[in-house]
């Protein structure tokens, strides 16, 4: 039996921070890692999936600019592309981060960990209890929709998506949203034939263009798109091929599928009950990450449901680390909203970046979004290939921005935008909505000429000069 001032569960990137940040304020901290310290973004998505992404969206903007398109005459060598997604992924092994723990200062426990009471967890039969807290950061996992013989049909899930060695002839990706997008435009820019099939349209939850923008260049880059339709039932044959049958009566025939439709928490196997809580349920936090109802359990990242994306399950750490330290050591805690203690930023300002090209870059509400919150806001839009910065950029910049305007506040509380290489300009939007910049002073913060940020100008202008 060991002890520590904190115990957290789960080494993926989110883990790894929440042990860092309460270290750095001198708790003696262990991590449990039932798989490899990294997680599931260091290995089997948010890194292996960019990467699968980058050399096509490069091959893609050179095809699009007079001068450089002549020097392109070949395809993509996907040999090439694999190998460069294993190096990212440093071949499925964790040394280096292991590493880093080490030089953290930070204790690693391997095992499966699950609780057994109060600030008390079995890794693998031996038992270590916690000071001052634990902390759950399981993560989420892949599940299956309940379509009749996918299951058995060994389908891909985002781990096979993401890790596959060779190039499939064709794949069915079953799932419109950002997963579904992002792997059907890689596989086919690595050459299978790719048929996607979406319930609704594409990247539900955004604005609407960017789901139809982004349907449009995948079909020309010959995904066959379909969307209101569901498969119904799924058989992999004697040969190795995987007929799906559609609800609108027609069959897809593909060497593999895969099925990219939703997450779950990764509380089933995690002794949730011991402590009065319900087994596979996401974990109900407050802003410090606390789980409801108790005073040393905390949850952090994918695993309380709030954003489920890396960069800001690592915010939620940062805040969740220090406050953890502060509450055991007895210093100040700061939780008004956009205290250090607290992660605020979930509500309303959380930054999304969807790889697929064109790129869609979001941070905030949406016009829908804000408006089914009660806000009274004011949407402007601007077509994005008109800026001086994209024509540049690249021959027929295709692309479109949205800023949405709280109106009784005056400031931005939401912008889309969908395009090549924008991924790069949305951090100035993330700062407009987290500083809450009045609107008015917005048109002191001059865009560069000729960068595609101009669009900021635009949109202002779009939206009116204050009186
Ligand atoms: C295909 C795909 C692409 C993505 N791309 C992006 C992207 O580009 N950008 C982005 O921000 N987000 C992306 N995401 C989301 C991102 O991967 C997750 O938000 C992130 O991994 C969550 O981190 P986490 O630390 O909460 O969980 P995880 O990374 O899942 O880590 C949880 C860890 O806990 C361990 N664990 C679980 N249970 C136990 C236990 N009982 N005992 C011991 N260890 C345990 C697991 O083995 C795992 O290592 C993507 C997701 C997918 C599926």
């Amino acid at each position: 039996m060991t002890d520590y001032d904190l115990i957290v569960i789960g080494a993926g990137a989110v883990g790894e921070n929440v042990a860092d940040y309460a270290r750095k304020r001198d708790l003696s901290v262990a991590i449990v890692e039932a798989e490899l310290v990294g997680g599931e973004c260091s290995y089997w998505a948010c890194m292996p999936s960019k990467a699968l992404l980058r050399s096509g969206h490069a091959l893609a903007a050179a095809k699009r600019l007079d001068g450089a398109k002549q020097a392109v005459t070949g395809t993509l060598d996907a040999a090439h592309v694999l190998a460069r997604r294993n190096s990212f992924t440093s071949d499925w092994k964790d040394d280096s981060q292991v590493s880093w723990l080490e030089s953290a200062g930070i204790d690693l426990i391997r095992g499966h960990a699950r609780i057994t009471g109060p600030k008390t967890i079995d890794v693998d039969g031996e038992t270590h209890t916690a000071r001052a807290a634990v902390a759950v950061v399981t993560g989420s996992l892949h599940t299956l929709p309940p379509v009749p013989g996918l299951a058995d049909a060994k389908p891909w899930g985002t781990r096979e998506g993401t890790s596959a060695q060779q190039v499939p002839e064709s794949l069915l990706v079953i799932g419109g949203g950002v997963s579904g997008s992002e792997l059907a435009t890689a596989w086919a820019s690595l050459g299978a034939k790719v048929t996607l099939v979406a319930r609704h349209g594409l990247l539900g939850g955004m604005e609407p263009f960017a789901g139809e923008l982004v349907a449009d260049s995948l079909g020309e880059l010959g995904v066959d798109v379909r969307t209101g339709v569901n498969p119904v039932r799924v058989d992999r044959d004697e040969h190795g091929l995987v007929t799906t049958e559609l609800d609108d009566g027609t069959t897809v025939i593909t060497s593999e599928v895969l099925a990219a439709t939703g997450r779950a928490a990764h509380t089933r196997d995690l002794g949730l009950e011991t402590v009065g809580l319900t087994a596979g349920d996401w974990l109900d936090v407050d802003d410090t990450m606390l789980v409801h109802g108790t005073d040393w359990l905390y949850a952090v990242g994918d695993v309380n449901h709030r954003v489920l994306l890396t960069h800001q399950g690592k915010y939620q750490a940062r805040a969740a680390g220090e406050a953890i330290a502060a509450r055991y050591q007895g210093t100040p805690l700061h939780t008004e909203p956009w205290g250090a203690h607290v992660a605020t930023a979930d509500h309303a300002a959380a930054p999304q970046v969807t790889f697929t090209d064109p790129e869609v870059a979001s941070v905030g509400l949406t016009e829908a979004k804000a408006r089914e919150q009660g806000m009274n806001v004011r949407a402007v839009e601007y077509d994005l290939g008109a800026i001086a910065g994209s024509s540049l950029q690249a021959d027929g910049y295709t692309g479109r921005a949205k800023m949405v305007v709280d109106e009784d506040r005056r400031v931005v509380v939401g912008v889309t935008f969908v395009g090549q290489d924008v991924a790069e300009m949305l951090h100035g939007a993330t700062v407009a909505v987290v500083g809450e910049v009045p609107i008015d002073r917005l048109w002191h913060a001059v865009p560069a000429y000729p960068t595609m940020n101009e669009v900021w100008l635009r949109l202002l202008e779009t939206y009116g000069r204050p009186a």
